[in-house]
């Protein structure tokens, strides 16, 4: 084990607009925290928003800043008290971006990612309101952290952060043995929804978008995929669910217009989950389908209670990351990253360091 330096190479967010790769020092953990030294970060579609100044004020607070949340590392320093997390200098772990205040009704029920002090003075989302991991070194509340195995790779485990909100959107449906389920948006949320949805018992699973990515979805277990671009993307759900309509839709697309069509994909009494943001769009919503069809539209937020499952799938080798993170980098061609994410040609830059 290295000692912990006192200076890092961060990306920063000093302008909206661009990242500078600069030296800053190294976070120092207070107690109950842990220093990890970071292993791979993935940028995604909100920090491209976060970088380009669309949340600015509130995501981040102010500048300069440091983002990224989807991450993996290692335990580098435990600040005091954090070993009673059961933690050890070494752990390879992966982190949680906000853990509750731990006593408002919501975190009690279990549900801290709808903790009802998000706004209070103090609270700390990691990547977004608090530095983020796209850096050598990052701190975290030690209870935020899990362990990770050792044959789920650092970059596999950077998926983590995505697939335990697919995990969530999958046991929020009620998603079980021998359903059918459809897809929209074939980018890295739904390539790992569809993997889940498999995992979680789905026999029939469309996927809905177009170009390249429908083919990475066949090779990664989709029944169906339907290319919008060819056709009403409706249609050729249900055709695939032999009229009916499928059981549960997952919208991992973040486009409203896909609201009215997830909508009419559902079967009578089925679910449809939206997990993107829209970035304040309005949808539509055909309520007479709704309230005739009784279909339970469900939002989807982070993944509470959901890390250590997503570890799981991915130590039993049944979620496949290879075709998902095919493009890397090291943190001094964080820009190029950005690029490749911007122009779709990654479906998941990640950052090694
Ligand atoms: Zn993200
Ligand atoms: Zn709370």
């Amino acid at each position: 084990m290295n000692a912990v330096p006192t200076s890092m190479r961060a990306a920063l967010l000093r302008d909206f607009g661009s990242l500078t790769v600069e030296e800053v020092p190294v976070p120092v953990p207070g107690p109950g925290e842990a220093l990890v030294r970071v292993r791979a970060c993935g940028i995604c579609g909100t920090d491209l928003k976060i970088v380009s100044g669309a949340y600015r004020g509130t995501w981040p607070p102010e500048l300069p800043f440091i983002i990224g949340h989807e991450w993996s590392a290692e335990v580098a320093a435990l600040g005091e008290g954090a070993q009673r997390s059961g933690l050890a200098v070494g752990d390879r772990v992966v982190g949680e971006n906000h853990t509750g205040c731990g006593t408002c009704p919501m975190c009690r029920a279990g549900r801290y990612n709808l903790c009802e002090r998000v706004r209070e003075p103090g609270f700390k989302l990691y990547g977004h309101t608090a530095p983020g991991a796209l850096a050598e070194y990052a701190v975290r509340p030690a209870m935020s952290l899990h362990k990770v195995p050792d044959q789920v790779s650092d970059v596999a485990a950077a998926l983590v952060n995505q697939g335990a909100l697919t995990v969530h959107a999958a046991r929020r449906t009620r998603l079980s043995a021998g359903a059918s389920v459809a897809v929209f948006g074939p980018g890295l949320l739904g390539l790992l929804m569809l993997q889940v949805a498999r995992a979680a018992g789905a026999t029939t699973v469309v996927v809905v978008g177009r170009g390249p990515r429908l083919a990475t979805a066949h090779r990664l277990g989709a029944t169906h995929v339907a290319d919008y671009s060819a056709g009403d993307p409706v249609a050729q759900v249900r055709a695939a669910s032999g009229g009916r309509g499928v059981d549960v839709v997952f919208d991992c697309s973040g486009n409203v217009l896909v609201v009215g069509q997830a909508l009419r994909c559902a079967r009578r009494g089925g679910a449809v989950a939206l997990l993107g943001l829209a970035g304040g769009a309005v949808a539509e919503l055909p309520v007479d389908l709704v309230t005739l069809d009784e279909l339970d539209v469900l939002g989807i937020r982070s993944s509470p209670n959901a890390y250590p499952a997503m570890i799981s799938l991915l130590a039993a080798g049944v979620i496949d990351t290879t075709p998902l993170t095919t493009h890397r980098y090291p943190l001094s061609d964080v820009a190029r990253a950005f690029e490749a994410l911007a122009r779709r040609e990654a479906i998941r830059p990640i950052i090694t360091m």
